[in-house]
């Protein structure tokens, strides 16, 4: 559990994602929420040397590294030899979960912080078709809280693969063990709608390209400077220090994935980018997780996390 669950936890099954956006938080929870999530982070802050939310997410990060190289050895010595201490390599993945949780902590420890910093920017919001890139800023990043039914695997937002038009009607929870294949065929493709109440969201939009833009006007106005967007996108991706972000991890191996560009792509902003694992080693190679940036409230929520701002 981290902070924020922890406040939340009264209103049930709460998701939350890796920037602490919030799904089934209404209004009147909100003023509540906030004051508790405060005084939580004080408290943290008090006891900076014992809590363990208090580790950075670097550190963490490095060792998970560790973990993930230490186990692909054992792989590459198993594809070798066909023999691995198969002990040692339950031990190593049980040291991932555990430092996965960590990582959880943090990340609601980070959104926590900014939360109580910067309350006047968040707010709860009903989502219609008119406000759709408040969730659609969400997609693609790490969601704690919302495991599969199926096979108990996270699960993530993702439009319907289907269509290519989005409403509210056509966003959902799919399962991320869907990115992993036996025999060719999807491991778990469990996709389900957001429930009526998933609309409730509790979220860092009390800004104007949410508030004052519609989602089509927003969409609008991220397509008409595709060259700028484009500009910046291509800074980040030379940037080793920002192409990476933590709100954005792959499910298994809890590396932050890494910006890519499609080799190719259409000419057009929405074709080009994606994140993919660290892990990832080519075509059915590594680590299949990946995230394609193909909406503008992605690229928008992306290059706000990624360089601290937004497409604006
Ligand atoms: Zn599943
Ligand atoms: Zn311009
Ligand atoms: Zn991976």
């Amino acid at each position: 559990m981290g902070i924020l669950s922890e406040v939340f936890a009264a209103v049930a099954d709460v998701a939350i994602t890796g920037v602490g956006a919030a799904f089934r938080v209404a209004k009147k929870i909100v003023s509540a929420a906030i004051p508790r999530i405060q005084a939580a982070i004080a408290i943290a802050k008090n006891t900076w040397n014992h809590a363990r939310s208090q580790r950075s997410a670097e550190s963490i990060g490095a060792e998970i590294k560790d973990v993930n190289d230490h186990l692909s050895q054992l792989q590459l010595q198993y594809e070798r030899t066909g023999k691995v201490d198969s002990e040692l390599v339950e031990r190593l993945k049980a040291q991932r979960r555990d430092l996965k949780g960590e990582l959880r902590e943090s990340d609601e420890f980070i959104a926590a912080s900014d939360i109580s910093a910067n309350e006047k920017e968040y707010d709860a919001f009903i989502i219609d078709n008119d406000s759709t890139h408040i969730i659609e800023a969400a997609m693609g990043q790490t969601v704690h809280n919302k495991p599969c039914p199926k096979c108990k695997w996270p699960m993530r937002l993702q439009w319907n693969r289907k269509l290519s038009v989005t409403s509210t009607s056509d966003l959902g929870w799919a399962c991320t063990h869907w990115y992993w294949k036996t025999n060719g065929a999807h491991v778990c493709d469990h996709w389900e709608k957001l429930h009526p109440d998933d609309f409730q969201i509790f979220a860092k939009a009390n800004r104007p390209e949410f508030t004052d833009l519609t989602a089509s006007q927003f969409s609008d106005l991220v397509l008409a400077h595709q060259p700028e967007v484009i500009e910046r996108m291509e800074d980040v991706l030379k940037d080793s220090q920002i192409n990476s972000i933590n709100a954005y991890r792959c499910p298994v191996h809890g590396e932050p994935l890494v910006l890519r560009k499609k080799i190719q792509h259409n000419g057009t902003l929405l074709d080009m980018y994606h994140l993919k694992c660290p892990r990832w080693k080519g075509v059915n190679v590594g680590c299949q997780y990946m995230d394609k940036l193909k909406s503008p409230a992605q690229l928008h929520a992306f290059l706000s996390a990624s360089t601290g701002q937004g497409v604006f």
